[in-house]
């Protein structure tokens, strides 16, 4: 986002166009497909904390909604653009077929920094963004969900504020909610497992058993944090983390050989994902620069922050023995360098994959709200599993047997299926 030379939107337009050409689209259904069905810009005046009115901008970007109602999350980001928001909501429309659930694509977003605004401020934000966009949202239409720097509190503020103007309540307007509030178990876990879901299909594929690998990470946040925890469970080594400090306005790597602790760094670190650097350097860990995490000679790569992450400058740097790459966040490989590890002896988990537990976990939320009635977390986690495995083979099996690309597997199945939606439905 901050790099201005990127546009992520005209990415995943190139990513759209070359799987049409692959599926021999026809130019309807590709016009309709490039672009976004609906967007909405919103200004949202919110009352400091010193008593002046701060007006935020912010956006909800309806990709399309053949194959359900518009799904996706809302992020918070002082560096936001539309063009970010256009991208990632067209592939929560790929991320939602890849994994066949009824649902199409949206994202949000505003752009504020909440490391500098107050609870009572962010919930100022949180309500005007639903004010300005009631007529817009809803559980049958379009339904938001946690994101970069937005939490199960952001999203109760959200439904409350919904239900306060609709006068009636309805709880799934939006996902993500915390438990005992309509949100369901497994749900924080829910993204970081499927990344790990994945890993693990994926090593059975190239015969390596998991614990005789090791991983570095990019972020620690929500997505990681919960990779880390299960890759750790069956046995991989995770030996470096990277993440943002607020406090220098830059990212470090932190590095243990014999394998980071989770906890112990969970201990110092804040709610955004930053790790305190004093507090490592004491607890042992070498402090790197914030690319370090990219040249580790690691088995799995999993960049788990922002897009734009492995660039042209940096795909070099990637050591020869990484198998695997594991895309735990939204776009984080940029076209240049994604070309590159194409001609490399590398299993690509692309995002619409490796991430997809998030949104496959937020369906289930839904499932569970509008029964009333909700599953215990072993159940919600064994279903994910099987959702994600299931997604995992049909592009695993696609690959194979087209002889292509990871990438271009789920995007193939992806594209496929939500075309075939906007043919059956009369669109196109
Ligand atoms: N923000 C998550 C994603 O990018 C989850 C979206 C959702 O649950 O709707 O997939």
């Amino acid at each position: 986002m901050a790099d201005k030379s990127f546009n992520p939107f005209e990415m995943a337009q190139a990513q759209f166009d070359s799987v049409a050409d692959m599926l021999d689209l026809e130019q309807g259904t590709r016009d309709l497909l490039r672009f976004n069905q609906r967007e909405f810009h919103v200004s949202i005046p919110v009352r400091m904390d010193d008593g002046n009115v701060q007006v935020f901008r912010g956006f909800r970007v309806q990709h399309n909604d053949a194959r359900g109602p518009a799904k996706g999350g809302i992020r918070f980001h002082p560096m936001e653009t539309i063009d970010t928001v256009r991208a990632l909501a067209m592939w929560m429309t790929w991320k939602c077929a890849v994994v066949d659930i009824p649902l199409g694509g949206a994202k949000g977003g505003v752009i504020c920094d909440p490391h500098n605004l107050s609870q009572r401020e962010q919930e100022g934000i949180c309500r005007g963004w639903v004010r300005q966009l009631s007529k817009n949202l809803g559980p049958l239409n379009d339904v938001p969900a946690p994101d970069v720097m937005t939490n199960p509190q952001h999203m109760l503020w959200m439904l409350d504020e919904y239900e306060a103007v609709r006068g009636e309540k309805l709880p799934g307007f939006i996902t993500g909610k915390p438990v005992g509030m309509g949100g369901s178990l497994g749900r924080t876990e829910a993204t970081g497992y499927g990344v790990i879901f994945n890993v693990r299909e994926a090593l059975k594929e190239l015969d390596i058993p998991p614990a005789d690998t090791t991983a570095s990470f990019q972020g620690f946040g929500n997505v990681a944090q919960y990779a880390i925890e299960l890759y750790t469970q069956i046995w991989g080594k995770v030996i470096c983390v990277s993440c943002w400090d607020q406090q220098d306005q830059t990212s470090y790597s932190f590095r243990k050989s014999g394998g980071i602790d989770l906890e112990e760094l969970q201990g110092i670190t804040d709610r955004f994902g930053g790790i305190d650097k004093d507090k490592a350097e004491g607890l042992g860990y070498e402090v790197l620069p914030g690319d370090a995490w990219i040249e580790q000679d690691v088995d799995i790569l999993i960049p788990a922050a922002l897009e734009n992450q492995i660039t042209g400058d940096n795909v070099g740097k990637i050591s020869d023995k990484v198998k695997i790459i594991a895309e735990g966040a939204n776009g984080p490989t940029a076209p240049e360098a994604d070309k590159e590890i194409a001609k490399r002896d590398i299993f690509m988990l692309p995002d619409l994959l490796a991430n997809a537990g998030g949104v496959t976990c937020s369906y289930f939320e839904q499932v569970q709200c509008n029964m009333n009635y909700f599953w215990e977390k072993d159940e919600v986690i064994g279903k994910l599993d099987t959702q994600i495995t299931n997604a995992f083979e049909a592009v695993n099996e696609m690959r194979k047997s087209k002889d292509i690309y990871a990438r271009d597997a789920a995007y193939v199945i992806a594209v496929g299926r939500v075309a075939e939606a906007c043919r059956e439905r009369g669109w196109v």
